[in-house]
């Protein structure tokens, strides 16, 4: 590395591998490794869940009392210390916000992401470690870039600090009454902001986030555009116009060493590109495992996914009934969400006992044995900002058939049987047809099994690694500290009303 190594913080309300209900968790424990890897010293920091097991991480103490500021008060919280590989992560400990069974959905969620990020805030100033970059995950640290133009702004302690927010999903915004203001001691300033950001008698975080940052970005490039219409902006897409010239799109990646089939602990046979009868023994293996037929030349589709109409769920429920009697294929869905699909892949199950297998549960191992055991994995989603699972998939052999939006477009190229180039099947139009039809492509392919070996090699062979993108990353904090020095916040929106 020829420039300066760059000091970062990055902080999440989720981690792999301490606590996980999607991409960010495994973007937050893959990404900073990587930026390691490059010599530079990031640090990950999140809230200490009580749930997470620390004789299990190596939890160790790190500072015993710490003062945090909240609501016009002060409280106490602790800090622990653990690692993912060489990277140090800070997980602030408060029995108060964090002793609960799960991450989210809590009546104090608004006090709880505050305490977590105002206490970072107030740690790295007693530690005497000033970062560069402060980089924020979606709406749950979002009120950081807000404080380094507020309260913050005249500390000299960040005054070469840098904020970098990326969305990760911009359907969950995190909106609170004028309270959470209060909370994060900057109800002196609200009255600054633009109305579109904080509404008279709600504030939105994940604005704010877009708001203040010196640099934005989102998880692929064409999400980023995406974002900028009223199809997909979620209400912000006219923000986001707004802030065009300081808004990015970056590829996430995924774990290599974790996300590996020829190592994987939790898969029976391990495999590689060279090696592809093992993948046969691990369909094998599931189907057994799933209750499905042990077929060896059906077909087998897996999903594993929230629950949700984002994920292209309600075009399944048009045409899954169809398509289990009158395609021969396997099935296998491993999910948690919303109660009505619950209800209807449970109906599937009980219709078609030994062609699907239904898992209403979140279970990290199980999805592991589902990309290496199926070969097909379906991605159908109305919008999908990066999307992970057709990248773990396509490292585990198993083919893609998604619709062309977001990153899923940026990933999966559609399989053309004239040229033979594309690594999956793809469709555009959000209809359950084009779905179905897509669906259809993929099957017949695969009764041509030498075409079928090509596009499970050239899926396995793809690098979705964090490399290239770890590399941007680097990029665009370096431009958010020019950003920061020479082009800041206009200041009218940072005053305090006298
Ligand atoms: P999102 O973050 O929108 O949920 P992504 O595709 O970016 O979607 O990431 C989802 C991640 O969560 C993937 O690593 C996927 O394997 C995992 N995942 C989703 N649902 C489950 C589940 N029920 N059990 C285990 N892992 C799951």
């Amino acid at each position: 590395m020829n420039e300066t190594p760059l000091k970062i913080l990055f902080l999440a309300s989720e981690v792999v591998p301490f606590a996980k209900t999607g991409g960010l968790a495994d973007v937050a424990g893959a990404l900073p490794k990587a930026l390691k890897e490059m010599g530079h010293d990031i640090r990950v920091a999140m809230p200490g869940y009580g749930f997470i097991n620390r004789e299990k991480f190596g939890i160790r103490d790190f500072l015993a009392e710490l003062t945090v500021p909240m609501n016009g008060r002060t409280e106490t919280a602790s800090i622990l210390e653990t690692n993912i590989g060489t990277v140090p992560v800070y997980m602030v400990n408060s029995a108060k916000y964090y002793d609960r069974e799960g991450i989210y959905m809590y009546h104090d969620d608004a006090d709880r992401f505050v305490f977590f990020c105002r206490a970072m805030m107030e740690m790295v100033k007693k530690i005497d470690w000033a970062p560069d970059i402060l980089h924020c995950n979606d709406w749950h640290t979002a009120i950081i870039p807000n404080w380094l133009n507020t309260i913050y702004k005249d500390d000299p302690f960040y005054k070469q600090t840098a904020s970098v927010y990326s969305i990760h999903n911009l359907a969950y915004q995190g909106v609170f009454g004028q309270r959470v203001l209060e909370i994060a001691g900057i109800d002196k300033y609200q009255f600054m902001v633009p109305p579109g950001v904080s509404p008279d008698n709600h504030i939105n975080m994940m604005g704010r986030g877009i708001f203040f940052a010196d640099l934005v970005n989102t998880v692929s490039e064409t999400y980023a555009e995406e974002i900028l219409t009223p199809e997909y902006g979620q209400g912000f897409d006219w923000l986001l116009r707004e802030r065009r010239d300081r808004l990015y799109g970056i590829l996430n990646g995924i774990d290599y060493e974790i996300q590996n089939p020829a190592t994987d602990p939790h898969i029976d046979h391990h495999y590689d590109l060279h090696n592809l009868e093992a993948k046969a023994e691990n369909k094998t293996a599931l189907q057994r495992e799933a209750g499905l037929g042990l077929e060896k030349h059906t077909p087998l589709i897996g999903m594993i996914s929230r629950l949700s109409d984002q994920k292209g769920f309600d075009l399944i429920g048009q045409v899954i009934e169809g398509m289990m009697e009158n395609l021969d294929f396997q099935f296998i869905l491993l999910g948690t969400g919303e109660e009505y699909y619950h209800n209807l892949f449970s109906s599937i199950k009980t219709r078609f006992p030994d062609r699907s297998a239904v898992y209403l549960t979140f279970n990290a191992p199980l999805a592991q044995k589902i990309y290496a055991g199926t070969d097909m994995f379906l991605m159908p989603s109305r919008f999908e900002p990066c999307g992970l699972g057709q990248l773990i998939a396509m490292r585990y052999g198993s083919v893609p058939i998604v619709r062309e939006t977001g990153g899923l477009k940026d990933t999966v190229c559609n399989y053309n049987p004239v040229t033979d180039n594309g690594n999956g099947f793809t469709f555009k139009k959000y209809d359950a047809m084009a779905m179905y039809t897509a669906i259809v492509r993929a099957i017949e392919t695969y009764h041509y099994q030498d075409r079928w070996r090509t596009l499970v090699h050239r899926g396995m062979a793809g690098d979705f690694s964090w490399h290239n993108s770890a590399q941007k990353y680097v990029g665009l904090y370096r431009r958010a500290l020019n950003v920061r020095a020479y082009h800041p916040i206009p200041n009218e929106y940072m005053n305090v009303p006298s």
